[in-house]
């Protein structure tokens, strides 16, 4: 064995948990602002790399999981199928918990899942900063009890706190490689897929349980430089229901117009230029159970 190889470490990390958790803040704090506008490499697979993080011993490749849920329709079936697929994919999993919120039901689906991947897991508690010591030491406790992770890392991602140690925890648990991607990569994701991706999140978000699942979105237009604005999109959502329609668009249209505000708001902070995001909504019955409008949206 070639002495070199022992020097460097690299491989792919799923990051999983619940919605809310800190995922997006701790991926932001991990990989920093540097998604490339220009990327134009089409997106084949629900499971995406989200970013490589490239370090002096160390190449860390983040991918994405759409969340554990149970499955009912065909839609959320195959949601699910593509988590478990893309834990398959991974060499290591990191799972997020939120220290200040626990949802030990949908930690129990986590745990439960995890506790049958060969991978080593590594659980990081995060936002420490809304949580006394004593409560914290109770958690980690009660975590270490539940599920065997390699290392449990309480961190803050929004606070910075501890991030670097919960690196080196996963560091030592990636397999001993050369880089698998070029220096300059830092995801392989079209920035026009990711907007649409970014609407999806808001709508999970600001509206109820019903309604995330009945949509899709699809971004029509995502024209660079135009006008005073750097980046105008325009993105479709598509719901199942005329009632659907209704509570998306909300009392004098201010869900909309909150769900607008806070994805243009997350997207000009990946572009780093000014954005127009408009968003439509469209009605189209039954897509979830119509495989050929499932292939369309991208599932
Ligand atoms: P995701 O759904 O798992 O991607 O979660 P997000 O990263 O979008 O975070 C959900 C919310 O939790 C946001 O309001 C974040 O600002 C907040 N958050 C994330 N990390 C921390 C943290 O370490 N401390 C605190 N206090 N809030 C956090
Ligand atoms: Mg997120």
């Amino acid at each position: 064995m070639k002495e070199a190889s022992l020097d460097f470490r690299s491989g792919f990390i799923a990051i999983v948990g619940a919605p809310n958790v800190g995922k997006s803040t701790l991926l932001n704090r991990l990989l920093g602002e540097k998604i490339s506008i220009t990327s134009k490499k089409p997106q084949t697979t629900r499971n995406r790399i989200l970013g490589v993080l490239h370090r002096k011993r160390s190449q860390m490749i983040f991918i994405d999981t759409p969340g554990i849920h149970r499955a009912r329709r065909r839609l959320n079936v195959r949601i699910v199928e593509a988590a478990i697929a893309a834990i398959a994919d991974a060499d290591t999993i990191l799972m997020l918990a939120d220290a200040a919120h626990p949802d030990p039901a949908a930690e129990t689906i986590l745990v439960r899942r995890l506790a049958r991947q060969r991978q080593p897991v590594i659980l990081a508690l995060n936002k420490i900063d809304r949580v006394e010591k004593p409560r914290l030491l109770e958690q980690m406790a009660q975590w270490r009890d539940r599920c065997r992770f390699e290392a449990i890392v309480p961190i803050s991602a929004l606070k910075s706190v501890q991030i670097e140690r919960l690196l080196e925890a996963m560091e030592t648990v990636l397999p001993f490689g050369p880089p698998l991607f070029p220096e300059d990569a830092v995801t392989d994701l079209p920035v026009r897929f990711i907007a649409g991706e970014i609407v999806r999140e808001k709508i999970f978000r600001l509206t109820g349980e019903e309604i995330p699942y009945a949509t899709a979105v699809t971004v029509e237009a995502f024209e660079e430089g135009r006008g005073q604005a750097g980046v105008t999109i325009r993105a479709s959502i598509h719901v199942e229901r005329e009632s659907q329609k209704g509570i998306l668009i909300g009392k004098g249209g201010g869900k909309l117009r909150q769900i607008r505000e806070a994805a243009q708001s997350e997207i000009q902070k990946m572009v780093g230029v000014p954005v127009v995001l408009t968003l439509f909504v469209r009605v189209q019955k039954n897509w979830r159970q119509d495989t050929r409008a499932l292939r369309k949206f991208g599932y």
